[in-house]
C-alpha cells in the first residue's frame, strides 16, 4: 500500500489528466462542518427522538399521519442551515475554475455543496432549501419554514408544506437519478467520498462507473474497495488541505 504523500500525489496527478470529474458524496463529508451522520455512533439514526427512531419519523406515512411531530424533529435535527461549507467542499468548487467540468451527486440534504458554489449538483434525497405545498405545489424557501411553528401552511391554499426531501418510503426523484448516473457514467474520473456505498441508490451509480479512475477516500472500508484504482482510509480534513496545498 502507498503512503500517505504518494497516495495524495497519485489522486493529484489523476485530477490533473481528468476533464470530467464526479464526486459522489455522503454524510461524512457533512459532519466536519458539525452536521451529525446518520449511521456513525453518534449519527441521527443511533438516538431516539421521544422514544421514536429516526426512519420511522422519516417515514412518508409518519409525515401524512403526524405532521406536527414530524415537524418538531425536522426543525430540531435537519433543518440546519446556519452552517458553513468545509474544506472538502470548497475544493470541489474550487476545480470548477480550474475548468473542469465537474458534476457533484450526493445524499445528503444540507445544501453545502450549494453554498461553496459547486454548479452542476444533483441531490438524490433533496434538500432542505427547498419546499413545496402538497395540494397546489407552491414552492416555498427555507425561511418560511423556519419563520412558522408546528406545520407551515400554504399561504394560497391552506395545504401543508412539505420539504422537497425523500422520505422513506418514497422513490427518489427519477429524473435526478436518471441525470445523475449519466454524469458520472462516463466521467474520467469518480470520486466517492463519505458514504459507505451499503444503501441504494450509491452502489448503484458507483457499479456503472465506466470511467478511468476511480478513487474511495472513506475512513471505514466500503464493498467497492476492490474495484477501485486508489483507496484513501483517511481522515478527510488531512487529505484535503493535503490537496488544496497541491493545486
Ligand atoms: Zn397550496
Amino acid at each position: 500500500m502507498k503512503d500517505f504523500n504518494e497516495q495524495i500525489k497519485t489522486l493529484k496527478d489523476m485530477i490533473e489528466e481528468s476533464h470530467t470529474i464526479a464526486f459522489f458524496t455522503g454524510a461524512g463529508i457533512s459532519t466536519l462542518s458539525g452536521i451529525p451522520d446518520f449511521r456513525s455512533k453518534n449519527g441521527l439514526y443511533s438516538n431516539r427522538y421521544h422514544g421514536k427512531k429516526p426512519e420511522k419519523i422519516l417515514h412518508i406515512k409518519y409525515f401524512n399521519k403526524h405532521p406536527e411531530e414530524f415537524y418538531a424533529f425536522y426543525r430540531e435535527k435537519l433543518l440546519i442551515d446556519n452552517i458553513d461549507p468545509n474544506v472538502i467542499h470548497l475544493f470541489i468548487s474550487e476545480l470548477q475554475q480550474l475548468g473542469k467540468e465537474v458534476t457533484v451527486v450526493t445524499q445528503n440534504i444540507d445544501g453545502l455543496h450549494e453554498k461553496a458554489g459547486s454548479l452542476k449538483i444533483h441531490n438524490l434525497h433533496g434538500t432542505i432549501h427547498r419546499n413545496y405545498c402538497v395540494d397546489c405545489k407552491k414552492e416555498y424557501d427555507i425561511d418560511y419554514i423556519k419563520q412558522t411553528d408546528g406545520i407551515p401552511y400554504c399561504k394560497e391554499c391552506g395545504g401543508i408544506i412539505r420539504p422537497a426531501i425523500t422520505f422513506y418510503g418514497e422513490f427518489l426523484d427519477k429524473e435526478t437519478f436518471k441525470q445523475a448516473r449519466l454524469d458520472t457514467k462516463n466521467a474520467d474520473l469518480l470520486i466517492v467520498l463519505g458514504t459507505s456505498l451499503v444503501v441504494y441508490p450509491a452502489s448503484e451509480i458507483v457499479s456503472h462507473f465506466r470511467g478511468k479512475h476511480l478513487v474511495i477516500i472513506n475512513k471505514k472500508r466500503t464493498k467497492f474497495n476492490h474495484q477501485a484504482n486508489l483507496v484513501i482510509q483517511e481522515d478527510f480534513a488531512r487529505v484535503f488541505n493535503a490537496l488544496l496545498k497541491e493545486l
